[in-house]
């Protein structure tokens, strides 16, 4: 049984004053909604700066919130300026990472390769890698539906081991911050196939295990229809997560 994961993606949103302002608040919206963090796990994938401020607002009232970043470097340390390694996000006690992106592939040209590396740099940390995969519009025009985010996942898993801890994200581009989401049969259909190149590529047992999350233009209205799907184990949410009664319901969508 795989516990469902609610994670949102703030990107370049809040800063570190914010930050704090933001999760106080989600504590609260959630404890006051007696969220049990045991049914339906919480993450929050705030920018670099914010990661210090939200580990000592987690520490000191102990939250059952977890946190990450939205990308880490393949390297370890060294002369790679602007870069941010997997050693200082387990410092920061960060549990997950966001690892490629459809922003940081088209924006920043990341390829599987690099991908691949960074997915590696994180579990060599200790850090579960939050692996995004997604087709844009004009791929899923030509290679249907599962082609290009299977591609995606086989190849970022080359080097990985066939037991490793981590999550996938299937995010189809054409959703994310369009209004226009997959519908839960797309997703499906999708989280299903990427469940099964996990079985081939890693393990049957570590396929079982792996949570599959769904991403683009997820809401407070559609996220139930999404986690009906039994291979759609959560959700990772952009907009949505930035608006605290959004967020708040998104993760009390069993209610
Ligand atoms: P939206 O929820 O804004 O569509 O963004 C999805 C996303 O990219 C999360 O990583």
């Amino acid at each position: 049984t795989r516990t469902p994961l609610i994670a949102g993606n703030w990107k370049m949103n809040l800063d570190h004053l914010q930050s704090i302002a933001f999760v106080q608040k989600l504590a609260w919206s959630l404890k006051d909604a007696s969220h049990s963090f045991d049914d339906v796990e919480v993450a929050i994938f705030p920018p670099f700066t914010d990661l210090r401020s939200v580990q000592t607002l987690v520490s000191a009232d102990k939250l059952e919130l977890a946190y990450g970043a939205q990308d880490v470097s393949a390297h370890d340390s060294g002369a790679y300026t602007g870069e941010i390694s997997g050693q200082f996000l387990a410092k920061l006690e960060c549990a997950y990472v966001i690892i490629g992106h459809s922003e940081r592939r088209t924006l920043h040209n990341e390829t599987d390769e690099e991908i691949g590396a960074k997915v590696a740099a994180a579990l060599k940390h200790g850090l579960v890698p939050v692996l995004c995969v997604g087709e844009t519009a004009e791929d899923l025009e030509k290679f249907g539906p599962s082609a290009v985010p299977v591609a995606q996942l086989k190849a970022a898993l080359a080097g990985v081991a066939s037991d490793a801890n981590l999550v996938v994200a299937y995010e189809p581009v054409w959703a994310i911050g369009s209004g226009q989401a997959a519908t839960p049969e797309q997703a499906e259909q999708v989280c299903a196939a990427l469940r099964a190149e996990l079985a081939t590529t890693l393990s049957s047992e570590t396929a079982a295990a792996t949570r599959i999350l769904y991403g683009g233009s997820v809401k407070s209205g559609n996220i139930a229809g999404f986690m009906r799907e039994p291979n759609v184990d959560g959700a990772l949410v952009g907009g949505a997560s930035l608006d605290l009664d959004e967020f708040s319901a998104i993760v009390r969508y069993k209610k």
